[in-house]
């Protein structure tokens, strides 16, 4: 019998390292030192290892290290940072909950990230960063994004809570982790993203010693030692035991984005020619992570072709139903529909299938049958 195919996977993942992760877990119970134990220092270590950053810093969650980011670059209220509308909400959130104003650049149809050839319209004398996204798993255009932020004096942020793996390379032949190559980056531990620990947790990565120090004393209530501030920070810290999770799961990170290449390979191979669907086209620049794997299908299909699927008992999601700029919370940036038209269409068309590390090639095979219609 085939097992219930899920969006992802959590359990089954758990089980194939149980034996390590509990040791791990068992490991800090006994030391009890649930706040800054030995293992979040030596999870900071192995990841900035990993990913080739001088800093890697832990945080309470993705959201938290994109908030961290911007506090931390010391930017003011009013000052404009340039994001996308096809996101999570929390890109665009911690930029209003700072009064910074977000202002959206659309992203291209293929990719679906920021499309560097609009950034340079949006930019006002007021813009101080650019925080693209990394979504679903591939980055942005950031050789391109560089080279603008370059030219005008502008941050840049990645948000690379989904990208976390992926490698960029520029025209030079160097090669880039997601989340190293603007002058902040940013990640998530949320449990389903490509490294996930069993609750909330982030990491932010820079190369920049001076804003390490100032990211650091911001997550921890702005403290430059103890009992004295130095800025108004926040508090905001990976616990221990999600440490020591991450820590036997960043072992496994590259056998687990392998998995999702391949579970994306069988799904293009059988999917390439299936008329309605266009597969996720990957960029020549970039590695792909496939956090999701997401279809664009024909507005005027989608919804029951995701009715027939879930008929067949195969879940899908819509990532992403409707667009930042036409969500109630963002009326007062005052754009309208039209504004935004790629993100707009987007919205209508994609559809993600079930992608995680434990999709078996018999469950790609018979959900790539139902799709086949
Ligand atoms: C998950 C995610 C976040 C937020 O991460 P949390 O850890 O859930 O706070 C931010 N941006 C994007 C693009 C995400 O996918």
């Amino acid at each position: 019998m085939m097992k219930d195919i899920q969006m992802v996977d959590l359990q089954g993942q758990y089980a194939n390292i149980r034996e390590e992760v509990d040791e791990a877990v068992r490991r800090v119970l006994a030391e009890s030192r649930y706040i800054n134990g030995p293992e979040v220092g030596a999870f900071q270590q192995e990841l900035a290892a990993y990913t080739g950053a001088a800093h890697a810093l832990t945080c309470a969650s993705g959201t938290d290290a994109l908030q961290l980011a911007l506090m931390a670059l010391g930017l003011q209220p009013g000052d404009e940072v340039l994001t996308v509308p096809f996101t999570f909400v929390a890109t665009a959130e911690v930029i209003a909950l700072l009064g910074l104003r977000p202002v959206f650049v659309d992203v291209r149809p293929d990719t679906f990230c920021m499309d560097a050839a609009q950034i340079e319209a949006a930019i006002t004398p007021r813009t101080r960063a650019i925080l693209p996204v990394h979504l679903f798993g591939q980055c942005a255009d950031m050789e391109r994004i560089l080279a603008i932020a370059h030219q005008h004096n502008l941050y840049v942020v990645e948000d690379a809570c989904q990208a976390l793996g992926a490698q960029v390379t520029f025209s030079d032949g160097s090669v880039h982790q997601a989340g190293t190559m603007g002058d902040a980056g940013c990640t998530s531990f949320f449990p389903t993203k490509n490294l996930g620990c069993f609750g909330d947790g982030g990491a932010l990565f820079t190369h920049d010693d001076t804003l390490a120090a100032r990211i650091r004393s911001m997550a921890n209530h702005g403290m430059s030692e103890k009992y004295y501030y130095d800025h108004v920070g926040v508090n905001s810290r990976l616990d221990t035991l999600q440490a020591a999770v991450l820590r036997v799961k960043l072992r496994h990170l590259d056998q687990y984005i392998a998995a999702r290449r391949h579970a994306a390979s069988l799904y293009d191979e059988a999917l390439a020619d299936c008329p309605g669907i266009v597969t996720p086209a990957k960029a020549s620049y970039t590695t792909h992570t496939y956090h999701q794997y997401t279809l664009r299908v024909a507005p005027e299909y989608r919804d029951a072709l995701r009715r027939q699927l879930a008929d067949a008992h195969i879940p899908t999601m819509i990532y992403y139903p409707r667009p930042l700029h036409l969500q109630t919370a963002y009326q007062y940036l005052g754009y309208h529909e039209g504004d935004f038209p790629v993100s707009e269409q987007l919205s209508y068309e994609v559809l993600s299938l079930p992608m995680h590390t434990e999709l078996t090639d018999e469950q790609i095979q018979y959900i790539t049958e139902q799709l086949r219609f």
